[in-house]
């Protein structure tokens, strides 16, 4: 064991048997029934004794395309975790500083460490948004490579205004990277800041809004100079057959991801009124998923509670920073609303 990684604990997401499960930021509907009867008829003419298209031609294309980018512009591994793992192998690594904004996506700062670099975790405020005299603060001591933003953020849900992305781009020394795993989810997207001549990298999945979490596919959108770099440094053939015909065809399907999308963002908008009503202090999101403290009874005993009526959510009430939060996802009509009838009842 490397003396670097041994006191580093892994990544920890308990999965229960429980009748509504609202804690991974999953998808509530399986993707369309077409694109699975598609998937199945493509699947039976594989030549599966032939290694797959290594540059994942016809999936960049399409991913381009729905962004209006050029292929080069895409990298594609297997979900956004590898796509970021890559990218921190590339351009972080011993002797290098990586810079979150804590609380934020444990990945980011792990994935870091495993690379063997050295992490600079900035504050954020109370509230949870970007405190920009701690950004420049961290941006002048730690000189990061690699500095992260999250937009909608995991686990608070807020989404990073424009100004503020454009702020710290303009600050940083090196690469940005704005996650954004639930972007579609948003109101704003830093897309529109992508450039040739920016070091601006936006990280997106397949797992959320497409509704394929099991597929394990996500992509990032870049310079071409920093896509080509990737391809350096990914394992060959990392992207096998299936997968890659999983996301393409998947990419025929923006009208249900879309609405999907519309469904999921109504009913956030709706827990969000219906937890504020309740003596909960609930952050905004922009996400599939709502951060929320309990006012009146302990968070830890909220979540244990709504366990014993077979409801998971995700259990934030030990984390640093985010003492006494939960974390729901936003699930089907009847999960939502079984989750909010058993929270009114346990909530106070
Ligand atoms: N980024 C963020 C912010 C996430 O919340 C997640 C999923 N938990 C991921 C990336 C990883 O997603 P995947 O590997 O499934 O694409």
């Amino acid at each position: 064991m490397r003396d670097d990684l041994r006191a580093l604990e892994g990544y920890h997401s308990p999965q229960v048997q429980v009748r509504v499960r609202l804690n991974t930021n999953e998808s509530p509907f399986p993707p369309p029934a077409a694109w699975r009867d598609a998937f199945a008829a493509e699947l039976s003419r594989v030549e599966w004794h032939r290694y797959p298209d290594r540059a994942a031609h016809l999936l960049r294309e399409g991913i381009a395309d729905l962004h209006g980018v050029l292929p080069e512009q895409v990298f594609a591994a297997n979900g956004s975790n590898e796509v970021l793992q890559t990218l921190l192998l590339t351009y972080a690594g011993p002797g290098r500083t990586v810079a979150t904004f804590e609380p934020t996506y444990q990945l980011h700062g792990h994935i870091a460490r495993l690379t063997g670099a050295t992490v600079a975790e900035g504050e954020r405020a109370d509230d949870f948004t970007l405190d920009m005299a701690e950004v420049s603060r961290v941006i002048a001591d730690a000189r990061p490579t690699v500095t992260f933003l999250c937009s909608p953020n995991n686990p608070t849900g807020l989404e990073e205004p424009e100004s503020k992305v454009r702020e710290v781009l303009a600050q940083v020394p090196g690469m940005l990277v704005v996650d954004e795993a639930y972007g579609q989810f948003a109101g704003w997207s830093a897309l529109s800041l992508l450039d040739e001549d920016v070091p601006l990298v936006i990280s997106r999945t397949f797992s959320k809004t497409w509704s394929m979490a099991g597929t394990r596919l996500g992509y990032l959108v870049a310079p071409t100079w920093v896509v080509a770099e990737l391809d350096k440094v990914v394992l060959p053939y990392h992207l096998d057959a299936a997968k890659q015909i999983a996301g393409r065809l998947a990419l025929t399907f923006v009208d249900e991801m879309e609405a999907r999308v519309q469904f999921v963002v109504s009913e956030r908008e709706r827990l969000s009124i219906a937890m504020s009503a309740m003596p909960i202090d609930v952050f905004p999101s922009g996400a599939n998923f709502i951060l929320f403290r309990p006012r009146a009874v302990e968070g830890r005993a909220v979540w244990q509670r709504l366990l014993d009526r077979s409801i998971l959510i995700r259990d934030c009430s030990g984390w640093p920073r985010l003492s006494g939060c939960l974390r729901v996802t936003i699930g089907t009509r009847e999960e939502n609303d079984e989750f909010l009838s058993a929270l009114s009842e346990v909530a106070r």
